[in-house]
């Protein structure tokens, strides 16, 4: 049947011996369905009136300066505010649509040094002066992906590194071929995280620190959509840190995502 959905245990013993399990999990798998349709659905119908309430704000604000103090700071905190509900809209709707696809279908040749240093200009007009940002990229690498999907990732862990590291650290957006594949990494020689964290840090929601959510201006979602986004790259973000000693966030991808230089045209996986 086309709807059923197993689950197979497979345990060996000795030389020859196989114990096999099937579990149905077809109601799991049609709850976890029905979860993400509700959040797309809900994300989705928010999308409108928050985009009437923020146009109007834009126009109340440009009067602001003829309001009495108290009204101005309303208008600005609503402003901010809904530019919140915003971003955390979008990021529900990116994160359930990369859910439901498990593989990507238009994969093309991503220019791997242009995309970190155009992402490296992004994170420096977000730290404002107040962090070094590097690139390393030794040669000339071309990975086979969607290019808006891999700059999202990387922009997600290269704004992360400049939001939760104190002024003057150095981060490092970096390319590196090992001897499977190769690895995008972003390094920040912060404060690092207390590896008690890590295995959660991907879960939706997940904060270290649960008071600076406001303050930092995430929507909680930014390492959950770079999971996501590496799942459908058949890559996995491997997560280094201490406390201390910064961190680094690697995104492995195997040998078949790199796009090798024949001399011919470019191959391409999917
Ligand atoms: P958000 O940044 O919106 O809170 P994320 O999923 O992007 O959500 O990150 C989850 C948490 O991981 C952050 O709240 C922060 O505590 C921690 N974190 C992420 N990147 C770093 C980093 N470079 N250094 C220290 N902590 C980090």
């Amino acid at each position: 049947r086309e709807d059923l959905f197993l689950q197979f245990q497979i345990t060996l013993y000795g030389d020859n011996e196989r114990l096999v399990m099937a579990r149905d999990i077809t109601r799991l798998h049609r709850l976890e369905q029905m979860r993400r349709d509700f959040v797309a659905n809900v994300s989705h119908e928010l999308r409108t009136p928050l985009t009437v309430l923020a146009g109007y704000l834009e126009t109340y604000g440009e009067y602001a300066d003829q309001l009495p103090p108290r009204w101005q700071r309303g208008i600005s905190q609503m402003q901010q505010q809904t530019s919140r509900m915003q971003n955390l809209v979008t990021d529900l709707l990116l994160l359930s649509r990369l859910e439901t696809d498990h593989q990507v279908e238009q994969a093309e040749p991503i220019d791997i040094a242009g995309l970190l240093d155009s992402v490296r200009q992004d994170a420096e007009s977000l730290s404002g002066g107040r962090h070094t940002l590097r690139v390393d990229v030794t040669e000339t690498a071309r990975l086979s992906g969607v290019e808006q999907e891999i700059r999202s990732a990387i922009s997600n862990l290269a704004f992360n590194a400049v939001r939760y590291t104190p002024e003057d650290s150095t981060i490092t957006l970096r390319w590196r071929a090992y001897r499977n594949g190769a690895a995008l990494e972003v390094e920040d020689d912060g404060e690092g995280i207390d590896p008690v964290h890590i295995p959660r840090l991907t879960e939706r929601f997940y904060r270290v620190d649960k008071g600076r959510s406001a303050e930092t201006g995430g929507t909680g979602l930014g390492l959950a959509i770079v999971k996501h986004v590496l799942l459908r790259h058949d890559a996995q973000l491997e997560i280094d840190s201490r406390p201390g000693e910064g961190a680094l966030f690697r995104c492995a991808f195997p040998d078949e995502r790199l796009v090798k230089d024949t001399g011919e045209s470019a191959q391409t996986a999917s």
